[in-house]
C-alpha cells in the first residue's frame, strides 16, 4: 500500500501538535497542515500559555491528570534545553490566592507543578483581600513563538502547510486518506458540532517587565501572567458569546481588577488587547470515525474542544490522536491486503 496521505486540519496549538506527533509516530505519512488561520490570527495566539488546567466535568479526572502531566513532562524538557527562548517556553513562580479557603484544597495537578505548597502567612500580606492562597511554578508557553517553534519543526521534517479554508471534511476525501480535526471553535460550523460552544476572553498585554510572579484569583476570573515579552492581564468568560470585538468598558474593568491585586501595574503600558473563543463543551472530543459515501471512505480523527485548557494539555492528547490516526493506518492497511487476495 502507498504512504497513507494525512491531513491535520488546524494551525493552533492543538493541530501542530498533533501534526508533530503524527510525524514523530509515523515518518512514512505524507502528512499536511491546512488551515484558514495560521499563527499570529488564531486563538491559541490570544491566550496565556500557563499550565494550569481547569476541570472539565465531562473528562475523568485521571484523564486530565495524565494529558497534564504529558504536557508539563514535554514542556518542562523544552524549558530546560536550548530551545526554550526561541520556544518561548519558561518556568514561572507565583500564586493563587482566595477570599476564602476552597472546598478542594489540594487540585488534582498539584503533585505535578512544582513545589505546590500552602502559602504563608507572611506572603499573604501582599493580598490583603484574599486569606487564603497556594504557592507554585509552573510553565508558560509564549504563545506565538511556540506556535512558530512547532512550525518550523514540522517543516523540517517535510509536512506541507496549506491556508485553506474547509467548508466540510468530506472535500478532503480524494486528496487524503486520514484527516484530522484540529478546527477548535470552528469545528461549531465544519462538523455540525452543538454541544461545542465559544467561551468569550478579552485580555490586554502590558508592558511590565519588574513584574515576575504570576498572581490568579481562585474564582479564575482575574490574572496577571508574565511572560517574555509582555504580562498578559486577564480577563473575562463569555459563555456563547461569538463576537471578537475588544470592549472598552471591559479593558478598564480587568485593568482596575488586575491592579488591585499588584498595584505596581498603574505604572504599565498597554501593549494591546485581543480576544479570542475558547473552544468549550462538557469534555474534548477524541474519536475516530469512518465517514463513508457511495462506496468511497473517508477516515477521521476528532481532537478539539479543549475550552480553558488547550496549553495545558496539548501534548497528552495530541499523543492520543496520534494513536487513533495509528488505528486509521492500520483499518487501511488491513482493507488494502484483504483487497489483494
Ligand atoms: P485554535 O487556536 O482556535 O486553532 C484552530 C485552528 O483551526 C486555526 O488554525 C483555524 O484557522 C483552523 N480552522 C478552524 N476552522 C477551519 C476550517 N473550516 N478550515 C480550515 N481551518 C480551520 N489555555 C491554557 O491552557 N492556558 C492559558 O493560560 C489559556 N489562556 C487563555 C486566555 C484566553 C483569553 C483565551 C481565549 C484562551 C485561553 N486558553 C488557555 C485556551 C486556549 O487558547 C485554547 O484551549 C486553545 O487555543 C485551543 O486551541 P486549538 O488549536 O483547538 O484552537
Amino acid at each position: 500500500m502507498a504512504a497513507p496521505k494525512v491531513a491535520v486540519v488546524g494551525a493552533g496549538v492543538v493541530g501542530l501538535s498533533t501534526a508533530l506527533c503524527v510525524a514523530d509516530a509515523f515518518p512514512a505519512c505524507a502528512l499536511a497542515v491546512l488551515a484558514e488561520r495560521f499563527t499570529p490570527s488564531t486563538t491559541s495566539d490570544v491566550a496565556a500559555g500557563m499550565l494550569i488546567p481547569h476541570t472539565a466535568p465531562g473528562t475523568p479526572i485521571h484523564v486530565q491528570k495524565q494529558w497534564f502531566k504529558e504536557t508539563f513532562t514535554y514542556l518542562f524538557a523544552i524549558s530546560n534545553s536550548a530551545e526554550a527562548s526561541e520556544a518561548g517556553v519558561h518556568l514561572v513562580s507565583g500564586w493563587q490566592v482566595f477570599k476564602s479557603t476552597p472546598g478542594e484544597e489540594l487540585p488534582f495537578w498539584s503533585d505535578i507543578v512544582l513545589g505546590f505548597r500552602t502559602m504563608s502567612e507572611a506572603e499573604l500580606q501582599k493580598f490583603p483581600q484574599h486569606r487564603y492562597g497556594q504557592a507554585f511554578t509552573t510553565l508558560k508557553c509564549d504563545c506565538p513563538p511556540y506556535l512558530l517553534w512547532m512550525e518550523k519543526r514540522l517543516k523540517a521534517k517535510g509536512v506541507q502547510m496549506y491556508t485553506r479554508k474547509v467548508e466540510n471534511l468530506w472535500e478532503l476525501h480524494s486528496e487524503y486518506n486520514i484527516v484530522v480535526n484540529c478546527a477548535g471553535i470552528g469545528a461549531h460550523q465544519l462538523v455540525g458540532d452543538q454541544q461545542l460552544f465559544p467561551v468569550r476572553g478579552q485580555v490586554l498585554k502590558v508592558h511590565a517587565p519588574w513584574v515576575k510572579n504570576f498572581v490568579r484569583d481562585g474564582d479564575g476570573l482575574t490574572y496577571i501572567y508574565p511572560g517574555i515579552s509582555s504580562v498578559t492581564l486577564g480577563g473575562t468568560r463569555e459563555k456563547e458569546s461569538w463576537s471578537l470585538s475588544p470592549d472598552p468598558s471591559t479593558t478598564k474593568d480587568i485593568f482596575g481588577r488586575c491592579c488591585s491585586l499588584e498595584p505596581s501595574l498603574q505604572a504599565a503600558q498597554e501593549v494591546k488587547v485581543q480576544v479570542g473563543l475558547r473552544p468549550s463543551r462538557a469534555n474534548v472530543r477524541l474519536q475516530r470515525e469512518v465517514w463513508s459515501q457511495g462506496g468511497a471512505k473517508l477516515l477521521v480523527v476528532h481532537n478539539y474542544g479543549h475550552g480553558s485548557g488547550g496549553f495545558s494539555m496539548h501534548r497528552g492528547t495530541a499523543k492520543e490522536a496520534a494513536q487513533l490516526v495509528g488505528e486509521c493506518i492500520a483499518a487501511l492497511q488491513d482493507s488494502s491486503s484483504r483487497a489483494k487476495l
